[in-house]
């Protein structure tokens, strides 16, 4: 078969490369800032339905009580995660990237200004929804975790290799639903170890919280 390959072709490359190089400084800013102020941040990344804004909430609940967090739930037009995480009585800030598919260094950073980040130590950052793009765009944060879902079927990671290279841990969610949906968990888990033998996988059903405690864990939060 012949296959063509577009990564090293692609027309504005050198475009890209200083846009990916200006993220890079600005993630850095971003960390010092978080670091001057104690602030713990997490880049959540994962599709859209695989159970990022679930999964943080649940965090959120267990968290509260000994931390002070704070979320910015990045999305491209609605406010509909912040507002359901909101409901847990944390700072949230929606970030909407209008026609972009994943959230910058820069949006981050004007999102940091609008909080009170003396106020926090904890902070989740909710990323668009994509598997793509978010693991090229750096925002500072000083873990990523990835959400895979088992509804998303058995190649959701062999085919989204880079989000996992940095990623510090994985989550494979909807664990009720492997056996109905034919994925193997531990297959998904293989695959994610295989990419980054150092990421963290913890199996959850974010809905009712099962496995939440080892996200936690896992996250050293
Ligand atoms: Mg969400
Ligand atoms: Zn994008």
């Amino acid at each position: 078969m012949r296959v063509i390959e577009g990564g090293e072709e692609i027309l504005d490359i050198e475009l890209e490369e200083s846009l990916l190089a200006r993220n890079r400084e600005l993630a850095e800013k971003n960390r010092k800032l978080l670091d001057e102020k104690g602030v713990t941040a997490i880049d959540v990344m994962g599709s859209i339905g695989s159970g990022k804004t679930t999964l943080i909430s649940q965090l959120v609940r267990k968290l509260k009580g000994r931390r002070s967090i704070a979320v910015i739930a990045g999305d491209l037009t609605t406010t509909i995660d912040a507002d359901r995480i909101g409901r847990e009585g944390v700072q949230v800030v929606q970030v909407n990237t209008g026609k972009e598919c994943h959230l910058d260094a820069h949006l981050v950073g004007k999102a940091l200004e609008e909080m009170d980040l003396d106020a926090i130590d904890l902070l989740f950052i909710e990323n668009v929804g994509n598997l793509i793009c978010p693991g090229e765009f750096p925002l500072g944060a000083h873990k990523r975790l990835v959400v895979v879902s088992v509804t998303e079927g058995p190649y959701m990671v062999v085919k989204h290799p880079y989000i996992f290279l940095d990623a510090s841990v994985a989550v494979i969610n909807k664990i009720d639903l492997a056996e109905a949906m034919g994925v193997d968990p531990a297959k998904l888990e293989k695959d994610v170890l295989k990419i980054n033998p150092s990421a963290r996988v913890v199996r959850t059903n974010a809905l009712t919280g099962e496995g939440v405690d080892e996200v936690i864990q896992a996250l050293e939060i």
